[in-house]
C-alpha cells in the first residue's frame, strides 16, 4: 500500500539529493576534518561550505553555526549556557506549549535545581500573553526561550518584537525555530535572536544532526566539553556525513520556502476547508492566520483522536493525534490543555502536517476517508446522537 505521508512535524523524508550529496562521506570520504593530511581536510571543506548553506538560510555568519547531535541537544546547550553565564540569576522563562525539549528541561531546573521557573500562557488561540511575559522579566532573569512556532498547531509567536523587548533589558534570548526553519522566513539578524535551535529531521535531513546559532560575541559555555571540535564550541568528532546533509536540506529548505508558503498552504488549506465542509462539529485548533502553512490540528467532536488514527493507518495515512502520545496517554497534550480547547474536542484531534511531496490526489484520499470514519466512529460514540454532540 502507497503510504501518504501527513506527519512532517514529527519527522521527514530524507530528499534524495541530501542522500546523494551524504553516501561519498559514508564510503571513501571517511578521514577526519581536523586531521592536517589532505584527505582528511577535503572532508573539513565540504563541512564549512555545509556551515555556509546553513548560515545562509537563517541570514547568519557561517562562523556562529554550531551543529550539534539533534535539535533537542541544540535547546539543552543554548540553555545551559546561559546559565553558567549568569551564575547568580535564579529566574528562568519560556511558555507552557513548548517542545518537551524545552518544556521539561525547565521542569527538571524548577524542580531539581531551584530555578524559579516562568510558564508563560497562551490563550484559546495559541497567541502568548505577551504583557505577563513582558512583566515577568526581571534583574533576575537568566534566559528568555520561546519556540517560533509550534509543532502541534503551527501558531507563530511574534519573535521578532519578543526579541527585541527581552533584548532591551539585556537578557539572553533563544528561540527553539526547529519547526520554523523551512517553513517560514527566519532571519537571526533582523529578530536579533541571541541562540537559535535547527533540527535536520525535520527539513528533510537525518535525524541525529542539530543545529545551534550562537550570536557573534555571545559568551558560550559548551555543553560537551572535549576537543576544539566546532571552535570548542562543541568537542566530538564532527558527524560529517550528516553536517554535509544537513547543509545540502538548508539549501533545498531556503529554495522551497515559495512552494511551501504557496503550494503546502494550498494544500493545507484544500483540506481543511474539506473536512470542514464534509463533516459537522469540527473545529480547528490554533488562530488561523498567523501559523506555519503546513499544519492542520483539527477536533472532531466525540470521537477518539487515537480511533481516528487507526482508520487513517488503514488507508496508509500517516497523521498525529492531539494526545501526549509520548508518554503513552490518552490525555490531551499539554499545548491543547494550555489552549483550553475543550474536552471532546481535544480528544478528537488530529494534527496533519505536509511537506511539499504531498499531492491534491492525497488530500482527497484523506477526505474521502476522514468522512465515513468519523460518521462511524460517531455511530458507535456515547458522545453523540441524531447528528450532534450530546
Ligand atoms: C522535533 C522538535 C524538537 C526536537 O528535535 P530533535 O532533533 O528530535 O531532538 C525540538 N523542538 C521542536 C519544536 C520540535 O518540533
Amino acid at each position: 500500500m502507497k503510504v501518504i505521508y501527513t506527519d512532517n512535524n514529527a519527522t521527514t523524508r530524507v530528499a534524495d539529493e541530501v542522500i546523494e550529496e551524504m553516501i561519498p562521506y559514508f564510503g571513501t570520504l571517511y578521514g577526519n576534518p581536523s586531521s592536517m593530511h589532505t584527505f582528511g581536510d577535503q572532508v573539513g571543506k565540504k563541512i564549512q561550505q555545509a556551515r555556509q548553506k546553513v548560515a545562509d538560510l537563517i541570514n547568519a555568519d557561517p562562523r556562529e553555526i554550531v551543529f550539534t547531535s539533534c535539535g533537542t541537544e541544540s535547546d539543552n546547550s543554548a540553555i545551559f549556557s546561559a546559565l553558567n553565564a549568569n551564575p547568580d540569576k535564579k529566574r528562568i522563562i519560556t511558555s507552557n506549549v513548548e517542545h518537551p525539549a524545552i518544556l521539561n528541561l525547565f521542569k527538571h531546573l524548577r524542580d531539581k535545581k531551584g530555578y524559579d521557573a516562568v510558564f508563560v500562557p497562551v490563550d484559546k488561540t495559541g497567541r502568548l500573553n505577551t504583557d505577563m511575559l513582558y512583566d515577568s522579566l526581571s534583574d533576575d532573569t537568566a534566559i528568555v526561550s520561546l519556540m517560533w512556532a509550534n509543532n502541534e498547531t503551527g501558531v507563530i509567536f511574534p519573535i521578532d518584537e519578543i526579541a527585541r523587548k527581552v533584548a532591551a533589558k539585556g537578557i539572553i534570548f533563544h528561540t527553539d525555530a526547529v519547526q520554523a526553519a523551512g517553513k517560514i522566513p527566519v532571519d537571526v539578524k533582523a529578530s536579533g535572536v541571541d541562540m537559535l535551535s535547527l533540527s535536520g529531521h525535520k527539513i528533510h535531513a537525518p535525524k541525529g544532526i542539530g543545529v545551534l546559532y550562537v550570536k557573534k560575541g555571545m559568551k558560550f559555555f559548551p555543553y560537551l566539553i572535549g576537543g576544539h571540535q566546532e571552535n570548542g564550541r562543541r568537542g566530538g568528532t564532527e558527524n560529517s556525513v550528516s553536517i554535509i546533509g544537513m547543509g545540502k536540506a538548508c539549501e533545498l529548505a531556503a529554495d522551497h520556502l515559495p512552494v511551501v508558503d504557496k503550494e503546502v498552504r494550498h494544500l493545507r488549506d484544500y483540506l481543511q476547508n474539506r473536512l470542514l465542509e464534509k463533516i459537522p462539529s469540527v473545529s480547528v485548533n490554533g488562530e488561523l492566520e498567523n501559523r506555519l502553512p503546513n499544519t492542520l490540528s483539527i477536533g472532531f467532536d466525540a470521537v477518539e483522536g487515537e480511533s481516528i488514527l487507526m482508520l487513517l493507518d488503514r488507508e496508509g495515512i500517516c497523521a498525529s493525534s492531539g494526545s501526549a502520545c509520548t508518554s503513552g496517554s490518552l490525555d490531551p497534550s499539554h499545548v491543547l490543555l494550555a489552549m483550553e480547547v475543550p474536552f471532546t474536542s481535544a480528544h478528537g484531534t488530529i494534527r496533519f502536517s505536509l511537506s511539499h511531496y504531498n499531492t491534491r490526489e492525497e488530500m482527497d484520499h484523506i477526505v474521502d476517508t476522514m468522512v465515513p470514519a468519523i460518521e462511524k466512529l460517531r455511530a458507535m460514540s456515547p458522545f453523540w446522537k441524531d447528528g450532534k454532540m450530546v
